[in-house]
């Protein structure tokens, strides 16, 4: 079995990590000459996301949090996940894994594809046609080969902005992330030994970059980098014939935060997991896609309802969502939510009597907010 993959980001470099180890044939294609460059991501990812990529995420850790501390429209909420949190060093992961993968399969830097068909051909300047059996799209966000087989696909999206300035946060183990009935969008601050990464992202450019400008302060700059978030819907169908689509250029992520790593891996690991029970290697891709998929459409339920809504209807959910981690929100989640499953929320409250009786009034009072993160 050969497969091509397309992209050598971090959707790219993990399947084609995961399927050398299934034994098939595999040449991966980037358009740049390095990978992790331009850098753009922060890197903050659960522990599940860490053991689930393995030994390369473990030595590109940078930081451990016990969990994060939430503040909703002047709200406070320090909350341990259920499993830790970890900094990677996103331009460090991705380096092993491009020499992980180097190791046993074919690497092309500065390779730029130019033509995908359904078929599973590829296209590059200047060179005959690449024929596999398997395509896998990892080209990020633009997704220009993806429209080129009928995979389109129109995610609302932010631009998210890094500053890393000298300093920490003073709360150890923690980092802060901020949301504000103002702001289409939410802050970060994330403690790493010597440095602090402070950072927005917002629907709205401008806001994004007030925003991390006015965390940084007039501290020295060590650091500036960010790039566009996707905030979903996932891709409804991310195949066509002998192509798939991952990562990026599917909406694969989570989509109030934006972050990548956890559902691609959780996709890529689903998929060769079912590939090692005896699946057929598309069969085994739609049936780990639809998992994934299922999973990061409740989330943007929530997502939705926050940055797609009415101005008006944003602050009445930030200060919703503020008032119930006042009335016990927030000690029942303490220790029993996962960093990456947004999509429990509601669940925690609904099946738990004393919260639901000490936030009635509050939850019929905004019983159309709720509504639109069900329904
Ligand atoms: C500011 C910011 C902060 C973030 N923070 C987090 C975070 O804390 N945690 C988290 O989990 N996620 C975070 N993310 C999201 C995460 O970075 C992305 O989801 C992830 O990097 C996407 O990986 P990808 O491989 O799909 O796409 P990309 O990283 O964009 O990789 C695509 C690759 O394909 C190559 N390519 C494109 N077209 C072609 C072509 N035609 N031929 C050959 N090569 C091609 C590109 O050069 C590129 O290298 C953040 C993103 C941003 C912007």
């Amino acid at each position: 079995m050969r497969i091509g993959v397309v992209g050598g980001g971090f959707a790219g470099l993990m399947a084609a990590y995961r399927m050398l180890e299934l034994g098939y044939e595999v040449e991966l294609f980037e358009e740049h000459g390095r990978v992790g460059y331009p850098p753009h991501c922060t890197g903050v990812v659960s522990q599940e996301t860490v053991d689930g990529i393995g030994r390369p995420a473990k030595e590109a850790l940078e930081a451990s949090y016990e969990g994060l501390i939430i503040t909703l429209d002047k709200v406070k909420c320090k909350l341990r996940t259920r499993e830790g949190i970890a900094k990677l060093d996103r331009v460090k992961l991705e380096e092993i894994m491009l020499r992980e993968v180097s190791a046993r399969g074919v690497v092309r830097l500065g390779s730029k594809v130019r033509r995908v068909t359904p078929q599973g051909s590829l296209e590059l300047a200047g060179e005959r046609k690449h024929s596999y059996d398997i395509v896998i799209l990892a080209e990020g966000i633009q997704g220009r080969l993806r429209a080129q087989i009928d995979l389109i696909h129109n995610p609302t999206t932010s631009l998210g902005v890094n500053i890393e300035i000298p300093g920490s946060s003073g709360e150890k183990g923690y980092f802060k992330v901020g949301f504000t009935p103002a702001m289409n969008g939410y802050t970060w601050e994330v403690p790493v030994s010597n440095r602090l990464v402070v950072g927005a992202l917002s629907v709205n450019p401008g806001e994004a970059v007030r925003a991390a400008k006015k965390l940084a302060g007039d501290r020295r700059r060590l650091r500036v980098y960010g790039g566009r978030v996707i905030h979903g819907p996932p891709l409804p169908r991310a195949r066509n014939g002998r192509v798939v689509v991952i990562g990026d250029a599917a909406g694969v992520n989570k989509p109030i935060t934006g972050g990548g790593l956890w559902p691609n891996t959780m996709l890529v690991n689903q998929w060769a997991g079912y590939i090692a029970r005896g699946l057929n290697v598309l069969e085994a891709f739609d049936r780990a896609y639809s998992t994934i998929y299922s999973r990061l459409y409740k989330q943007y339920k929530l997502a939705r309802a926050f940055y797609e809504a009415p101005a008006s209807e944003r602050v009445k959910l930030i200060r919703f969502l503020g008032s119930l981690l006042e009335k016990g929100l927030c000690d029942r989640l303490n220790g029993r939510i996962g960093y990456d499953s947004h999509e429990e929320l509601l669940g925690i409250i609904l099946r738990d009597p004393r919260l639901l009786v000490k936030t009635a009034s509050l939850i019929l009072k905004n019983i159309s907010i709720i509504k639109k993160i069900i329904l």
